[in-house]
């Protein structure tokens, strides 16, 4: 990589505008340490920024068109000021056809790089800079690569992100991240455990182990044990912290991952298990590759080695063919396992994907209604759930002042649940036991032990 350290960016100012989800927030986080190492100043005011760079999603649609839009709303500022640099990377500029739409359709933008180019980044801008021609750099992801070393802005403050492999084999059929992630790829062992020490040492409370499917981590290095052995071996590291992972495809959560969760205190009793629906033959349509009764019985055994463990969801609803009864046998689900909590999802329709070809696509009224009555269904049992908080004491790390009321801190629980109280900022970034006085849908309210 061409060492530009220091010099395009000394004296300017960069903002990096992040859409969906925490893999991309990883990643940008390393552009951003990129941007400080070539000497620009982070900041998150895209009117004051010399250089605006846009890591965008493809997952649905309506990432995508948030990202156009954005990216239309530069051009004014860059009408205002001609010399600044607009770029865009990340999943939805890795497809062909949106690459296309940026180079023809949006001309003040100066430079577009796909997934597997992000360590690039540093060359690209220098490029753009002493070449005078804009720099469109769209590629298949083929196998990608991984590049260690890159440096880090992080942004979470005690909490941190820490990727353990990229990619995705699965080709669930709805969709698209296999396309614009590339194929799955295992950061080595002592690669992530060095970073691990590195992010403890440096007072970090709370990581979270970023993959796909962290199920198959290890499945492409062949002899280095998998994700249950990579587990153990960070909760060895000395040091109080605790851990989280995402994502687990149910298909290879494996009962020696629960076993390892539940022997160790270091890991946070949550689980995010991706159901995406609650009907066989939809599921067998997805190419998922479990069943309802695999699925339940996954959670059983959770349940029975961790009996307060958390478990949250994400649904799709109108798939393809989705029958009523096929979306009832959702509902169904969410009522048998009383999640704590799910990620809802309406259907969207992604190029290349081969649902994207199923004939039976199921018309927007009938997708909105089963959205609203899946969020029924869960908001009564979320509540609930939240309800059997009340009365308890549960240890909280304080994450900082609440958006919505900031005369009041805010908190996550064990099983990620946010809580608010009233507090002195001295506590941001500890650890601390709170009673728990009230819950709603999606928080809870709690008071110090006096
Ligand atoms: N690798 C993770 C999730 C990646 S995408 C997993 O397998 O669980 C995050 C979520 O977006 C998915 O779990 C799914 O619920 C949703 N999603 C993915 N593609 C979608 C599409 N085409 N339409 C609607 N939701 C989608
Ligand atoms: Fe997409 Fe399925 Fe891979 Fe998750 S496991 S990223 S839903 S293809």
């Amino acid at each position: 990589m061409r060492r530009v350290r220091g010099i395009i960016g000394e004296g300017k100012k960069a903002c990096v505008q992040t859409f969906g989800c925490q893999q991309n927030e990883a990643d940008s986080e390393r552009l951003g340490g990129m941007l400080s190492e070539m000497g620009f100043e982070i900041i998150y005011d895209v009117k004051d920024a010399d250089l605006i760079l846009v890591n965008t999603c493809a997952v649905r649609e309506h990432a995508e068109l948030k990202a156009l839009s954005i990216t239309g709303q530069f051009k004014h500022l860059k009408d205002a000021k001609p010399s600044l640099l607009i770029g865009i990377c990340g999943c939805m500029v890795t497809q062909e056809h949106r690459a296309g739409t940026i180079k023809h359709s949006y001309p003040y933008v100066d430079f577009l790089f796909g997934t597997s180019m992000l360590y690039k980044f540093p060359e690209i801008l220098w490029d753009t800079l002493t070449k005078d021609k804009r720099q469109i750099l769209w590629e298949d992801t083929g196998e990608g690569n991984i590049a260690e070393g890159l440096p880090v802005k992080r942004e979470g403050g005690v909490k941190a992100w820490l990727s353990i492999m990229y990619g995705c084999n699965n080709f669930c059929t709805y969709c698209v991240v296999p396309y614009v992630r590339g194929r799955e790829r295992s950061r080595r062992r002592e690669d992530i455990l060095a970073e691990a020490r590195g992010l403890i040492a440096e007072g970090v409370q709370e990581i979270t182990l970023l993959g796909q499917n962290v199920n198959s981590y290890g499945n492409d290095l062949g002899t280095e044990g998998d994700f249950a052995d990579l587990l153990d071996d960070i909760c060895r590291i000395d040091g109080d912290f605790r851990l989280r992972f995402m994502t687990s495809h149910p298909k290879d959560a494996s009962r020696k991952l629960i076993d390892v969760m539940a022997a160790n205190d270091k890991i946070e009793k949550h689980f995010h298990l991706p159901l995406q629906s609650g009907d066989d033959r939809v599921l067998k349509a997805m190419n998922r590759r479990y069943t309802r009764e695999s699925y339940l019985s996954l959670v059983g055994y959770m349940r029975e080695k961790m009996p307060e463990i958390a478990i949250t969801t994400d649904i799709i609803v109108g798939f393809p063919g989705e029958t009523e009864e096929e979306f009832e046998n959702t509902l169904d689900m969410l009522r048998r396992v009383r999640f704590d909590n799910i990620y809802s999802f309406i259907y969207s329709k992604r190029r290349g994907t081969p649902a994207e070809k199923m004939s039976d696509q199921i018309p927007d009224w009938v997708k909105k209604d089963r959205f609203a009555r899946l969020l029924k269904v869960q908001d009564e049992i979320s509540i609930a759930k939240n309800g059997e908080l009340v009365g308890k004491t549960v240890p909280v790390l304080v994450e900082g002042r609440s958006k919505t009321d900031p005369a009041r801190l805010t908190g996550r629980t064990a099983g990620n649940k946010l809580v608010h109280f009233t507090g002195d900022d001295a506590l941001i970034g500890t650890r601390i036991d709170l009673h728990i006085t009230q819950a709603e849908t999606h928080s809870l309210f709690g008071e110090r032990e006096k």
